[in-house]
């Protein structure tokens, strides 16, 4: 039987992609858009996104449900989703190579297997990991819509040896918890450090 490869979990907002540089952009798009109060102002959007969308809400934050959530509130949102669209294709600007050629030089994909870990709606995850260009490298995506620590459990086996990249420390010790022989790395902006407990 060949060799069990060790598993390299890769994580995806703000660890291999600049989440919060996208959100950003997003803002601005929403910035001029008309309702039926005036321009929609980046505060505005950023407290109406909090007030009734996300994971605090109970909801999965996803573009349609952005746009839907301006309709109600009677902006208009004409031609929208065709430039958050557009934006979308030069969204390759938000990978981080540095981060992930660090990976790949100290875990080489031939010896490791690469599995890749994202919260969200699938669709909106998978248009950020397309824009990646590294969604091939990959052995397993696994898109996930509840607690992260408690669905990484089932791909791992009791004292399996892993590998784990995160930016959230609140997971980092929730597997280090529950795995404590795991090498876990912190991903912050450009900076990886190896957790340490
Ligand atoms: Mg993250």
């Amino acid at each position: 039987m060949p060799e069990q490869k060790t598993k390299v979990f890769i994580d995806l907002d703000d660890t291999l992609f600049d989440t919060k540089s996208l959100k950003a952009q997003n803002y601005l798009l929403f910035n001029e858009i008309p309702g039926n109060t005036g321009l929609l102002s980046r505060e505005e959007f950023g407290e109406l996104l909090n007030s009734e969308l996300g994971s605090h809400k109970g909801t999965v934050f996803t573009p349609a449900a952005m746009i839907e959530l301006l309709q109600r509130k009677g902006y208009n949102t004409e031609g929208l989703a065709k430039r958050r669209k557009e934006m979308m294709k030069s969204a390759n600007k938000y990978f981080k190579p540095e981060i992930y050629q660090w990976i790949v030089k100290n875990f080489p994909r031939e010896k490791y297997e690469y599995i890749i870990y994202s919260y969200g709606d699938p669709n909106f995850q998978h248009e950020k990991l397309t824009a990646c260009g590294i969604e091939k490298d990959f052995d397993k995506i696994l898109y996930i819509s509840t607690d992260k620590v408690e669905t990484l459990q089932k791909y791992i086996s009791q004292n399996e040896s892993f590998v784990l990249f995160e930016d959230k420390l609140k997971i980092v010790e929730g597997v280090h918890q529950r795995h404590p022989n795991a090498t876990i790395y912190h991903v912050d902006g450009l900076r990886i450090g190896q957790y340490n407990f």
